[in-house]
């Protein structure tokens, strides 16, 4: 399940491309996004996970078991987690515009990923707070954006691009796995997320496979680019086959 953990495919000839996210809570990011996640790892991007909150005000073990579990999660798709500890349910958005500004300038992201901004009754409070700083900021430095699928409620989520993640399922299921302290939420049964990586799957009129979506808030890419896809998709074949 996670034959190609350790074998990241480096691209430094271009430059290694840096993709930052951006979640309010742990468990967040691997939901909508740890298939992606880990095939960018795997194609030789530095994936950095950044999260606002860490349990802390919950209890000092919730706070070491966010921590553990995160980096198991980690290790599997191939990210680095950062966490802050701005308070669960109460925080700012001028915190998160603080945050968000801090770590564009430490890490100088070529992509961000971020909860989709919801129409307020439908979104979690701290996904809403988290989605308008960082757009905000993504915005205003011109870096581009994407923004993940929210676990329930798809209301005001326009998906408009699509990642297969099939050869990479078993790796997502065990990065969700790795969040034990979460397990008894609805949304983080399995069969939950098969079902919506299956139903983005149909969306596309594609009868097998499972996939990601995403909104496109802004993307821009250089002619490096196509080259980088281009040797990604040579290597892989024959990394695979
Ligand atoms: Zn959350």
């Amino acid at each position: 399940m996670t034959k190609a953990m350790n074998t990241h495919l480096h691209f430094n000839n271009f430059g290694q491309r840096t993709v930052l996210t951006i979640y309010a809570h742990a468990d967040d990011e691997v939901l909508p996004a740890a298939g992606t996640l880990s095939l960018m790892s795997k194609a030789g991007w530095n994936v950095r996970c950044l999260i606002l909150t860490d349990g802390s005000l919950s209890s000092s073990s919730v706070k070491g078991t966010r921590h553990q579990e995160a980096d198991a999660a980690g290790k599997i798709i191939g990210a680095n987690y950062e966490f802050y500890a701005l308070e669960e349910c109460n925080f700012s958005t001028q915190a998160v515009i603080k945050v968000t500004e801090e770590a564009i300038e430490h890490w100088h992201p070529d992509l961000i990923i971020t909860h989709a901004p919801q129409p307020e009754k439908y979104g979690h409070r701290d996904h809403e707070v988290c989605a308008i700083a960082v757009s905000n900021v993504a915005t205003r430095k011109n870096i581009p954006l994407w923004y993940s699928a929210p676990p329930v409620f798809l209301r005001g989520f326009e998906p408009n691009f699509f990642v297969d993640i099939t050869s990479v399922i078993e790796e997502k299921i065990a990065a969700i796995g790795c969040y034990e302290s979460e397990a008894n939420k609805a949304f983080m049964q399995l069969d939950a997320i098969l079902v919506l990586s299956r139903f983005w799957a149909r969306e596309l009129g594609q009868k097998d496979g499972y996939f990601e979506a995403f909104e496109i808030s802004r993307q821009w890419v250089d002619a490096s680019f196509f080259s980088a896809i281009a040797n990604s998709n040579k290597i892989e074949y024959g990394f695979f086959s």
